[in-house]
């Protein structure tokens, strides 16, 4: 029991309605040297609004082009969604403090706070929206886990669309909860590979029984958006327009902070394909651009798929499939895959090119991290702070807890903000191999990077 604890300030900091973010930030307005294009994968030339338009939303398809415009403002339909479970709040960590006996102050922005479980739901929202003001019928979507497909089924629920979600198909049999939610919100989900596409058939005739890969299913999700009249396809991580909502997150830390008087020193978060962490940094970056104010800022991945920390920069193809547009980026090669054993989601090959690009300036840094170190990071926090998080979000938890510990040694008191993504109710499986002991930390081989690099495309 720890009776002893002095808290001197507020725990949560919220924001009043008149100080919320009206507009997206846009970084690479600030970046001097930007992403490089996307490829047009038959061509190999900078891709163009009319080579997307099949597949994507138009003014989706504006933002991913755009890297001049610094501000999009947020469409009011948006920010009235936004209210339903916004501003999130910026936790003071008193008790993880008190628990590490640390000098540093933690803070984490915290995004688990809607049903879908995470910071998905802040583009989902944007997404479906410009889908309906295209006069869409639908979108198509793959998930592996099932949280972003939820996410979407949740905006598309709310705009009267019809949602399609190819989820894996050993994620559909095992994870049938997730599956559910996005049913409950009118979700079409099918297991991919299924028999409803060329691709998928393709799949199962040559491979009987396969249990499904999201690269498999995005090409099944792709297919389908093309496929049929008045439907597009829709992505939840990796690209710009992505990263462009998920900046509220950044926005309103910003804000809060500036509330408080806290002036942060180092800002982590995990990286999957980047959304989160590029949504929450972005703002700070730009300062950091612009020359207003330093920090450091540190992405975490998992140890089993280390994409910035052991990957090449290189144009990959952004699919299994190859069908999407080539982008460069931090890449493991399109057909690597994580290890069975990985529990702890991030497992996609590549990362968004923006990030990609400001790791390689040096303005943002990256660490790998185990993912028995992560459990033992999300047990400690759950135990502490009270929220059972994420695996993805323990990633920043685990870097979080290391920078206060080293601030212990130094005696330095540092401000550390991490992003807590979402809560962990629907991995409990991956807890439970926690729990037992039984979960294993598998470190791809130098050996097995090279084979996968040896697949990528030659641009
Ligand atoms: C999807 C997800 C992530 C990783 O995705 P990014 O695009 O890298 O942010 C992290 N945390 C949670 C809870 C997620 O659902």
């Amino acid at each position: 029991m720890r009776t002893s604890l002095k808290i001197d300030g507020p725990c949560k900091t919220y924001l009043t309605e008149a100080e919320l973010p009206k507009a997206w930030y846009n970084v690479r307005a600030d970046m001097k040297k930007k992403p490089a294009p996307l490829l047009n994968p038959k061509t190999l030339k900078p891709v163009t609004f009319e080579d997307l338009r099949p597949v994507f939303c138009d003014e989706l398809i504006k933002q991913e082009l755009d890297e001049n415009t610094a501000y999009f403002p947020i469409p009011e339909d948006i920010l009235t969604f936004y209210k339903m479970y916004r501003p999130s709040p910026l936790v003071r960590a008193y008790f993880l403090e008190q628990a590490l006996e640390t000098p540093a102050h933690i803070y984490y922005k915290f995004e688990g706070n809607n049903t879908s479980g995470s910071h998905k739901l802040n583009s989902a929202i944007a997404q479906a929206y410009y889908a309906k003001q295209q006069g869409l019928k639908g979108v198509t979507t793959e998930t592996g886990a099932g949280q972003w497909g939820t996410a979407l089924s949740m905006a598309c629920a709310f705009f009267d669309l019809e949602c399609q979600v190819y989820m894996v198909k050993c994620s559909y049999e095992q994870k049938p909860f997730r599956r559910e939610v996005m049913r409950t919100y009118g979700g079409k989900v099918t297991p991919s590979p299924s028999m409803t596409t060329e691709v998928g058939r393709k799949i199962n005739a040559e491979f009987p029984g396969a249990t499904g890969s999201l690269g498999c299913a995005i090409s099944e999700a792709v297919e389908a958006a093309q496929a049929q009249e008045g439907f597009r396809y829709v992505l939840g991580s990796v690209l710009n327009q992505v990263l462009l909502h998920q900046t509220i997150i950044g926005l309103e830390t910003q804000t809060a902070l500036k509330k408080l008087g806290v002036k942060a020193d180092i800002i982590i978060g995990c990286a999957g394909g980047g959304s989160n962490l590029g949504g929450l940094i972005s703002p700070f970056v730009g300062e950091k651009l612009r020359g207003e104010a330093d920090y450091r800022f540190i992405a975490v991945e998992p140890a089993s798929c280390p994409s910035l920390t052991r990957g090449r920069y290189a144009y990959d193809f952004c699919d299994t499939g190859c069908i999407c547009p080539m982008a460069k980026m931090y890449t493991l090669g399109s057909k690597f895959m994580p290890s069975a054993s990985h529990a702890g989601g991030l497992r996609y090959h590549g990362m968004s090119t923006i990030l990609s690009e400001l790791y390689d300036q040096k303005v943002m840094e990256a660490r790998s991290v185990e993912q028995t170190k992560v459990f033992e990071a999300a047990e400690t926090f759950a135990r502490t702070e009270g929220i059972l998080p994420a695996p993805e979000s323990s990633h920043a938890i685990r870097v979080a807890m290391d920078e206060a510990l080293e601030c212990k040694k130094t005696g330095e008191a540092k401000n550390i903000v991490f992003g807590l993504t979402g809560t962990g109710y629907f991995d409990m499986m991956s807890y439970a191999r926690f729990n037992d002991g039984t979960m294993s930390d598998y470190i791809p081989t130098d050996e097995e990077l090279a084979a996968s690099f040896a697949k990528m495309p030659k641009v």
